[in-house]
């Protein structure tokens, strides 16, 4: 088979099994692949030596998880450790459940795992793996690369609105039509160019200027639904708040005001919150969300999925909606412990009478899923990714010659038939 099935340039690749046998098996599917350089090592020790002694880091490693000596888990937290980050697939032939919670980790510690496999491995699965492969993890993360930012240059891009809403469609998984947008925040500067909001929302929270950013934030969204408004364009507008908006003194007063000044309805603001900070904070938080949905403001939790609620504590917060992490969406149509996750969510949902937001559908496997799972609204860069609001309505007439791909196959039950 050509090397150029492989997305990305594997010069050497380093595999660590304890199983001779394995290790040759697995050398001869990436030979096959065209892949010349392959270093072997039977356990954790015997690989960070090799590691050491190499002039150039491996393109890959694949890494078997049991093995005496120093098993594979403890050789990913060595690798860690030592600021080593390649990309790597794990393999193994113990239960679907156990790799995915290795996989887990290894992204949790922010290294770049293309995979956990099943063994025995062939190449199906291996590309499948391969083609997960992205060129912006294998680099230093872009946040990093950019400058840091201080409070004085923060505060004053906020109050000279050089931080502005990038506007991502949220569209009805059924037909595909745009239902709403999220606001999501984005930085204009001179120098650097556009800035994503992980690079400075953190620095905005600590020194409190994520009042007047999100204040900032909620009052261009306000401008914005107002002229879709009179466009004759009535989307729904998703703002971002962090949990410490909930505590800006005044702040239901503040929000109700805004949208008297643009003349809106509550009811087309849709207010995002993470599940995890509500109930770090339930005490202060749910006075605050309470009064919100008194005055018929949406409410949606964000990042579903990622915090260790239970339903029962949420279901006592007066949510509208649930938007599910894009970790249990992308790729959840190959993997089924994402997939029971996923549909007990959005049954739970139905139940509470919640609208169902997935987030983060890149591909039309994704899109189809959901479609099949029931979920009410649909969002990700295979619709669209965030953009200025000025480029909606070119975007909308390109979406809309996309809407027949879109809808659910002739003949397909479930959702479709609602
Ligand atoms: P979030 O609220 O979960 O927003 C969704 C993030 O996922 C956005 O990143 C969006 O660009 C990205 N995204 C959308 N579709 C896809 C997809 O298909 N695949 C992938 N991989 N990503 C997708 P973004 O804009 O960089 O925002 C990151 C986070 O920053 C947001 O996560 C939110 O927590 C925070 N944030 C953004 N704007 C604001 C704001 O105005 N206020 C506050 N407090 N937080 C904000
Ligand atoms: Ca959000
Ligand atoms: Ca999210």
């Amino acid at each position: 088979m050509p090397t150029n099935l492989i997305p990305f340039p594997v010069e050497t690749l380093l595999i660590v099994d304890d199983s001779p046998l394995q290790r040759l098996h697995t050398v001869g599917l990436m030979r096959d692949l065209g892949v010349e350089m392959i270093y072997e090592a039977g356990d954790g020790h015997e690989a960070l030596d090799l590691l050491g002694l190499l002039r150039l880091p491996p393109s890959l490693v694949i890494v078997d998880l049991e093995m005496p000596g120093m098993d594979g888990v403890e050789f990913i937290q060595h690798l860690q450790e030592r600021n080593l980050n390649f990309p790597l697939i794990v393999a193994s032939s113990r239960e679907t459940s156990l790799l995915a919670s290795v996989e887990t980790m290894i992204q949790e510690l922010g290294m770049h795992v293309l995979g956990a496999l099943q063994k025995p491995l062939n190449q199906e699965k291996i590309l499948g793996a391969l083609n997960t492969y992205n060129s912006n993890l294998a680099l230093p993360k872009t946040g990093d690369a950019l400058p840091a930012v201080c409070e004085t240059e923060l505060a004053a891009a906020i109050r000279n609105r050089k931080i502005v809403a990038y506007y991502q469609p949220k569209v009805d998984i059924r037909t595909g039509m745009l239902k709403g947008v999220e606001a999501l925040a984005r930085w204009l500067h001179p120098d650097t160019g556009v800035i994503p909001p992980d690079h400075f929302i953190p620095l905005a929270e600590q020194t409190g200027l994520i009042h007047e950013l999100t204040l900032s934030m909620l009052e261009q969204a306000m401008e914005q639904a107002a002229l879709w408004n009179e466009r004759g364009l009535p989307l729904k507008v998703a703002v971002n708040l962090s949990p410490l908006s909930l505590d800006i003194p005044g702040f239901v007063q503040k929000i109700a005001d805004l949208l008297a000044q643009h003349a809106l309805q509550a009811d087309q603001i849709v207010l995002e919150i993470t599940e995890s900070s509500v109930v770090a904070n339930l005490g202060t938080a749910l006075g605050t969300l309470a009064r919100l949905r008194l005055k018929g403001f949406g409410l949606s939790i964000d990042d579903y999925g990622t915090g260790f609620s239970s339903m029962q504590q949420l279901a006592r917060i007066p949510f509208t909606e649930l938007k599910i992490d894009r970790s249990f969406v992308h790729g959840a149509h190959a993997r089924q412990n994402l997939r029971v996750i996923l549909q007990s969510a959005l049954d739970m949902a139905k139940r509470l009478e919640l609208v169902t937001v997935a987030e983060g559908i890149e591909t039309m496997e994704d899109w189809r899923l959901l479609q099949d799972s029931g979920c009410t609204i649909g969002q990700g860069y295979l619709i669209a990714k965030p953009m200025p609001a000025n480029d909606l309505p070119i975007w909308l007439k390109g979406h809309h010659r996309r809407l027949a791909e879109l809808r659910p196959p002739a003949g397909q039950v479930g959702s479709a038939s609602a």
